[in-house]
Order: C-alpha cells, then structure tokens, then sequence
C-alpha cells in the first residue's frame, strides 16, 4: 500500500534564533501535512553543520532520502519549501523526472503546491531555476570580487604554488618559500635555512634542501633541456629535495608535480594569469608580487616549451576552457547514438564514433551553429501573465526572507571580529605574544571580516538583480543568452531531455516534463 510520505529537512547555511524555518519547525510542518493527507511521515535530514544545497554532495540526508524513492509504499515527498531541498536546477529537474516516472507526488508547504498537475510540476521547475539564479548570484559576486583583485590590483588567488608563501601582511601576495627540509641521513625534519635542528656546526651530516631551491632547480634544468617530467623527478628526488603537499608535508616529487610547476611559469616569472595555469591559460596583468624565480629564467623555460609544443599555441587554443553546452544532451539523430565534444583544427565539433553501428548521417557537426539552434528555440519558451505574476509574487517573498537574516548574522559576526581585533591589540601592548604571532592572527581576523562584508555589502545589489531576471522569467532565451557558459549548460540540462540532430539540424528537441507547458509549439 502507498502511504508513506518522505520528509526531507535541510537547515540551511545562515540562520537565526527567530527563524521560521528551523529543522524542528520544518519538521512539525511536514509532519502535520503528512497526517493531513493521511500519509506515514518518514524523516530525513541534512540539519547539522553547513550544508549547502547547492551540490548533493555531503548531504548523507539527502542522498538517503533519493535511495528510498524506488520503494512501492511511497506516495509522496513533503518539503517545507523547494530552497529547502534543492538549489541546482538539475538535481530538481531530475528528482522532478523521477517523482513524475514513479508518480510520487511533490509537496512544497511554502510555495502551496503539489505536482499533481501538470500546472503544478511546470511551477516547481520555474521555481527551481529562480533558486537556481539567485544562488548563482551569490557565487557569481564572489568571483566579481576575485576578478576585480586580480585584474587592478594583481593579487594572485587559489592554492599557493610551490616553493611560495604568502606574506599576509601585503594582502598575501606571494613571496619565495623560506622553508624545506633538514635532512639528517635517512630523518627528515621541515624548518627553516638558518633554523638547523642541530645547533652544532660539527653536524655536518644535516643538508639543507629547500622548496625554493628545489623549484629553482627543476627550471634550470629544464631551460638547459632536460625537458622530460619523469627525468626531472628522478633528478629533484636523487638531489634529496622533496616536494611540500597541500597540508604542508614533505614528500618525494612526482610527474604530476614537476608538470603543475613548469605549467605555472608565468607565475613564477610574476604575472597573473586568466584562469589556470595547468589549463593554459594566459597572462592577465603583472602580479602585485617580484617574480619568484628570475624572470630571465622563467621565459627560458616558456621558450622551451614552445619549442618542445608541449604548451604550446595548440595546447591552449585547445584548452580555452569551451564547454560543449549540448554534452549529455546530444544525440544524432539518425543512428541514435550519443554524442560528445570534441576539439580539432582551432573548431569544437559534437562527434560520436563510427565504428560501433552503421550511420547513415555525419557522424560530426560543427558545435557553434548547433548551439545557436537551441538557444532559437528557447525564443519559444513563454510563461502565461497569471503563472509569471504569482511567481514574481513568490520569488520576492524568497528574497526577502533569506536577505534580511543574513544581514544580520553579518553584522552580528562584524561586531564580534572588531571586538576580537581589539583584544589582540591589548595582547600585544602588554606582551603576551609576540609580533609574529600577533601579525599572524591579525591577518586571520582581518581576512574573516572581509569575508563578512563582502556578505553585508553586496546584499542590496543582489535583489535588483533578481528583480531584473524576474521580470524577464518568460523570456528565458535572453537569460540564457547573458549567462555564462556553465549556466547555459546547466539551464539546457534542467530544460531538456533529449536533442537529437541530423547533419547541423535540429531534428527533435524533448523538453522536461515540467517545461513542456511553456513551449509554444511553432
Ligand atoms: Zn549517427
């Protein structure tokens, strides 16, 4: 018999005291909607720490929660609202997709709506991808703020790259690394040059073998055309030096690391870079920091890999970071094989392979015309004036009611840093820590209040923004035209199930059950 009803309950990353939606007041409702409808309520929860429900990942509740929708006494979901279970729109869109195949009924208590309808499922999927742009809002400002730091003021961001530090006191630019390894026989012991762990000059046993040097080390080599990865590990790991992991512990070089430190020579030679080095990216602006390894050096090594055309113009043509934004999507549809992306001769192709069955058509087409289609037939994409109206209505209410805590929980965690700041100051003036460590925890507390006013600053913005998307949800072409490429691929995904193409033509598109409504037939 179906008569039970999956509850899923989420606390969310900020919230207060007087928050109406805490995971015992979710839990109440969803209770009280299941004994309304006669349903056996079953919980599950993602209420500890903070999770995100942006990805599914560490989500333990919510993963369980999926595992149950296969069983036969199901018959309904309840969540307190859609924010609550989901902010990807593909992981609503596909749960919305399962719920539908097995016809589980979806019960969000605050959007007033359950999926029995056709009606119903269409506003649940717009919902979805409201929450979806208002969370990529919120990720979009702090890659503004981490674009802004790179391009005017130089500032490099991501893990420090090897053999650096970061000298917190000039906004963590990067600085030559002061440490690496004493080597006593077979002991190793991390520490600084001028810090042996042995006072006495008669050990002459210890070496020193820093991490500085050691990238130093592997460039002149290079540069001097010992230009094999393998080779070059095998000389830093004879020479004694040891690579430094990301937890800050000593271990023998691999490849891997010996390709990451030449793939960031501009780096090293102090320049910023327009995305990843090991994508091959390139130069941005001058760095807010003196090269590391002597730039005369560094474009030695450039020359090199020119030559050797390992980095070379093919490899980062190649590389431009393209996403193929039908992947997942695209079958031909001749053969009814799926198709992929590929880059070759400075195009991107979709392609599916010719020898596993006889096809009629292509089996290539170039990807650029092909995306254009889809976004034309996104011009199709309408949403009624009632439907639009109540989903602004709804989407303000949303806004409002996760700005306003978080603003306060901003200024809440402001007021404690400055209070914190202070103490440190008084620590200091009488001498309990010394300069380092006050400079050290100065600059922590100092990083934390930034992160908090980029929190407080940036709300107001947010809202005008949303209201901007809001007024055009039925125009979603344009949207999706302004979007970044990801987005695309994201928007494409929760809207689409199949596309199917015959030589550069669209020949069949199947929307998502939830959007169908929306799509005006030609
Ligand atoms: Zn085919």
């Amino acid at each position: 018999m179906r008569n039970v009803a999956l509850c899923y309950v989420r606390k969310s990353m900020v919230r207060t005291a007087t928050d109406a939606v805490s995971p015992e007041r979710q839990r109440a409702n969803c209770q009280a909607e299941a004994t309304r409808r006669g349903y056996v309520p079953e919980f599950y929860e993602d209420a500890e720490g903070h999770r995100s429900g942006r990805s599914e990942k560490g989500r333990p509740g919510w993963l369980a929660f999926k595992d149950q929708l296969a069983r036969p006494d199901v018959a309904a979901v309840i969540v307190e609202s859609l924010s609550r279970a989901s902010r990807s729109v593909k992981d609503l869109a596909t749960l919305l997709d399962e719920l539908q195949a097995r016809e589980i009924a979806l019960v969000s208590l605050k959007e007033q709506i359950d999926t029995a309808t056709a009606m119903g499922r269409a506003f649940i999927g717009i919902i979805a991808v409201i929450n979806q742009f208002e969370s990529d809002i919120a990720s979009e400002r702090m890659k503004m703020t981490i674009t802004f730091k790179r391009e005017h003021k130089g500032q490099h961001f991501g893990y420090t790259p090897f053999g650096c530090e970061r000298d917190q006191a000039a906004d963590g630019a990067l600085r030559p690394s002061r440490e690496g390894v004493w080597r006593i026989g077979d002991a190793v012991v991390v520490g600084l040059r001028d810090e042996p762990p042995f006072a006495d000059e008669a050990r002459a046993a210890q070496v020193w073998r820093g991490y500085h040097d050691a990238l130093g080390r592997c460039f002149e080599w290079y540069a001097e055309g010992d230009t094999g990865n393998i080779a070059l590990r095998d000389r830093l790991n004879a020479a004694g030096y040891l690579y430094r992991d990301r937890r800050g512990n000593p271990r023998a070089f691999d490849e891997n690391d010996v390709r990451r430190m030449l793939a960031a020579q501009r780096v090293y030679a102090g320049f910023i870079l327009n995305g990843r080095a090991k994508m091959g990216a390139g130069v941005l602006r001058a760095a807010n920091f003196a090269p590391i390894v002597p730039r005369e050096l560094c474009d030695r090594v450039q020359a090199m890999m020119v030559t050797r055309r390992k980095y070379g113009a093919q490899f980062i043509a190649h590389r431009k970071g393209r996403l193929y934004l039908l992947g997942d999507l695209l079958y031909c549809g001749a053969c009814g094989q799926k198709m992929g992306g590929v880059f070759q001769d400075g195009k991107a192709f979709y392609r599916h392979t010719r020898a596993k069955r006889q096809c009629s058509a292509g089996g290539q087409t170039l990807a650029e015309p092909l995306d254009a289609q889809v976004l034309e037939m996104l011009q199709r994409f309408t949403v009624p004036e009632d439907l639009k109206t109540r989903i602004v209505a709804l989407a303000r209410q949303m806004l409002q009611a996760q700005a306003r805590p978080e603003h306060r929980a901003a200024r809440a965690t402001l007021a404690k840093l400055g209070r914190k700041l202070e103490n440190l100051k008084e620590l200091r003036i009488d001498g309990e820590i010394d300069r380092a460590e006050y400079a050290r925890r100065k600059a922590e507390i100092e990083t934390q209040i930034q992160a908090a006013q980029a929190h407080l600053g940036d709300t107001p913005p947010d809202a005008a923004r949303l209201e901007q998307l809001l007024t055009k949800i039925d125009r979603i072409a344009d949207v999706v035209r302004e979007g970044s490429a990801p987005r695309k691929k994201e928007l494409y995904r929760a809207l689409f199930e199949r596309i199917e193409q015959v030589d550069g033509r669209i020949t069949r598109a199947i929307p998502r059950e939830w959007a169908r409504p929306f799509f005006k037939t030609a």
